[in-house]
């Protein structure tokens, strides 16, 4: 483990790309822009870490699965999927989420939340909650007879841990200064598209001018609804991509609705899904402004912002050229 901590430490690579330097090789950026809008812009300040008054979003490389760590500017912590279950993966998801979260040296997860009970997005809850002090599990609440799933809400129940099934609009109170609020839950899951995919809790969070949709692995009809239900919620600066990158989802009016400036996909290199879909990759690069991220080929990226900047840390480099190519459109 002492090998991840250094390969974290040492390879993460500060991105100080900014807007200027897109037009510097070629790219037009003819967007008029309000005041309004939201458009931090990605910073050189040489912050490594995170410090009171910054908002930091991991995106963990755990192969195949999600698995978000959030620190907020108060440090309280939330966790957002789990990563696959360790018997099953390449990687030990739970030994990913716990090193991360000691190098940042917490050892509190203040809520947990499990977008759905699939086991690439649970894999590592158990040992997590073994492990950690944990003040409240987000649980979407669609029955699983999964052992997995049974375990984890097993060790909630002995734990004696605050077991929450959320609403639409209801909030995750841990940090003020953050808004993280519900925009999709199994009870606004219609029968008809009833799956457990789709009962994915779909999360907006706000700080500042900074925002990010966490998406779990909704599917186009629940990406309908919520662009039909409230278009204007979904406008995000950061979209975790729904489903891994999968056909079944990233549909293109749910994408023009949230208007990304960074895209994450959080996927296993060479994975039997052969997730991300190239279609959706060629949906992506319709966005011209937009940079798009996977796991599978950055590793981990966290990304650091006091509401107004961005810092981008990714622990596989990119290069500009590559980048500017990989945007080309
Ligand atoms: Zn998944």
């Amino acid at each position: 483990m002492k090998k991840i901590k250094v390969i974290l430490l040492l390879i993460f690579f500060l991105i100080n790309l900014q807007a200027n330097n897109l037009s510097a090789l070629g790219k037009k950026n003819e967007k008029s822009v309000s005041a309004d809008d939201i458009q931090p812009k990605i910073s050189s300040i040489l912050r490594e870490e995170w410090a009171p008054g910054l908002l930091l979003v991991a995106f963990l490389d755990v192969g195949q699965g999600d698995a978000i760590v959030i620190i907020t500017p108060s440090k309280k912590v939330i966790v957002i999927d789990t990563g696959e279950y360790d018997g099953r993966s390449k990687k030990k998801s739970s030994d990913i989420i716990s090193n991360f979260l000691k190098m940042y040296d917490i050892k509190k997860i203040d809520c947990m939340v499990l977008t759905h009970s699939h086991s690439d997005h649970i894999g590592g809850a158990y040992n997590l909650l073994k492990n950690f002090e944990v003040g409240e599990v987000w649980d979407t609440g669609h029955k699983s007879t999964s052992a997995l799933y049974l375990k984890i809400l097993n060790l909630i129940k002995e734990k004696k841990i605050k077991y929450i099934i959320p609403n639409v609009n209801d909030k995750i109170a841990v940090d003020t200064a953050v808004n993280i609020r519900v925009l999709h839950c199994l009870k606004t899951t219609s029968v008809k598209y009833l799956n457990t995919n789709n009962t994915s809790i779909v999360l907006k969070l706000e700080y500042n001018n900074f925002s990010t949709l966490f998406t779990g692995d909704i599917e186009a009809p629940i990406e309908k609804n919520l662009v039909d239900s409230d278009s204007v919620s979904l406008k995000a600066v950061v979209l975790k991509a729904p489903h891994h990158g999968s056909s079944t989802s990233n549909s293109i009016d749910f994408l023009k609705a949230v208007a990304p400036q960074f895209t994450v996909i959080s996927v296993g290199q060479n994975n039997r899904y052969n997730h991300p879909s190239q279609t959706v990759l060629n949906r992506y690069k319709e966005f011209s402004d937009m940079k798009l991220f996977r796991t599978d080929q950055q590793g981990t990226i966290e990304m650091l912002t006091d509401g107004k900047e961005l810092k981008v840390k990714l622990q596989v480099p990119v290069d500009f050229e590559k980048l500017y190519k990989f945007f080309r459109y």
